[in-house]
């Protein structure tokens, strides 16, 4: 899950990891406001996301009442990277004299979490980590051991030039790397990590991850959740209690088991096809789920095709024949679409569903092949 940087720096607030004073807000009237109450220059920036807003014009200064209002409506009729940008953050425009990069990223092949920082931040890290890769220093902190403090001494030494800097930047990391495991982060990062006036070091910008699956330990972090982090049917299958995720293809993919539908859609890749999505309807795959999914995969536009992929294991493949024959009773199916199923009872099953006139399949290849040749 992710949030918004206004969100990110709430947060890095409650961790006393220095952030400005900033305010929030969604019309072009209400930043004219803010700026004044803020007084001085202001930073206006898109609460989008996605990263690189300052590229795509998201970011723009603003040294009075009128120039922050007429600016604010210029980024909030923005559509940054497909997302409109609909809540703009007033703060104090700083000014900055040298940007770093600070952050932190879980790695499940070390399994650890890697720390990571670099003198020229501001810039595109992922960039910076093809051109120059020696500029970013990575410090693995296993989470049994805590940090090296000696490890993480010389990799400041080489990147701050003052103790005074090095003492902060240290004070920084322990926080984050607290917040990071409280919060079941999977990523947090500061980006720039600037250094303004008084030589302070401060969050000008502020990305957190959250593990999804570790958000009913935080329900403080899910309700940060935001509608447009999901799909409108991401959300409507969550719901229903599918598992969903969408995607660019044509083909609507309806799969009992998450392994089982990972490698229904690697196998349409291979015969050439597309799939729409990812959709696991769990074992049981009752009718209901069945129709669920199929309103779903069918709200999609661009579907012009569906595959259902079951394996009968504990369920019998007849009784889910009779289920998929009982959903599509109910929803009216103008899209070519292939059955495979398979297991316990298969044969009846198929039967069941042939009997209706529907194409079926028992070989998962053939399945597929079938799918991708009407499409
Ligand atoms: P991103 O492009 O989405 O990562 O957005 P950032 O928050 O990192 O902003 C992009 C750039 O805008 C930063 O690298 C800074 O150079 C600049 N910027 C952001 N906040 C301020 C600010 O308060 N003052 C000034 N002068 N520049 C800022
Ligand atoms: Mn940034």
């Amino acid at each position: 899950m992710k949030v918004h940087e206004y969100q990110a720096k709430e947060l890095f607030a409650e961790y006393s990891i220095p952030v400005q004073q900033q305010e929030v807000v969604s019309d072009a009237t209400a930043a004219g406001a803010a700026a004044e109450r803020i007084g001085g220059e202001v930073v206006i920036k898109a609460q989008v996301l996605v990263g690189g807003r300052g590229k795509a014009g998201g970011v723009k200064l603003a040294s009075s009442r009128n120039e922050a209002e007429r600016k604010a409506g210029d980024i909030l009729a923005l559509t940054i990277k497909d997302l409109p940008v609909e809540k703009v953050l007033v703060a104090p425009a700083a000014e900055i004299l040298q940007e770093y990069y600070l952050g932190m990223i879980l790695d499940r092949s070390s399994k650890t979490i890697v720390l990571m920082i670099s003198a020229e931040g501001g810039v595109d890290i992922e960039e910076l980590a093809v051109s120059s890769p020696e500029k970013i220093h990575r410090l693995a902190i296993n989470p049994v051991d805590g940090i090296d403090h000696t490890a993480l001494g010389e990799i400041l030494e080489q990147v701050f030039e003052t103790e005074e800097l090095r003492k902060q930047a240290e004070d920084t990391v322990e926080k984050l790397y607290r917040l990071f495991l409280e919060k079941d982060c999977s990523l947090v990062e500061i980006n720039p990590y600037a250094k303004i006036e008084n030589e302070q070091l401060v969050a000008l910008d502020a990305k957190i991850n959250f593990d999804d699956n570790a958000l009913f330990k935080h329900p403080e972090v899910e309700q940060l959740k935001n509608p447009e982090e999901y799909s409108a049917d991401e959300i409507e299958a969550r719901k229903h209690g599918l598992s969903f995720v969408s995607l660019d293809g044509n083909i609507g993919c309806i799969v009992n088991g998450a392994g089982l539908a990972m490698a229904t859609l690697d196998i349409v890749k291979l015969y050439g096809g597309d799939p729409a999505n990812f959709l696991d309807v769990g074992g049981s795959s009752s009718p209901e789920k069945v129709l669920n999914a199929l309103r779903i995969i069918l709200g999609n536009d661009k579907v012009n095709g569906i595959l259902i992929n079951i394996f009968g294991g504990i369920t019998r493949c007849d009784d889910i024949a009779n289920g998929i024959l009982m959903a599509m009773d109910q929803i009216m199916i103008e899209v070519p679409m292939v059955i495979r199923l398979i297991g316990t009872n298969d044969v009846e099953g198929r039967a069941l569903l042939t009997e209706r006139g529907f194409q079926v399949a028992e070989r998962l290849s053939d399945a597929v092949e079938q799918v991708v040749k009407q499409v």
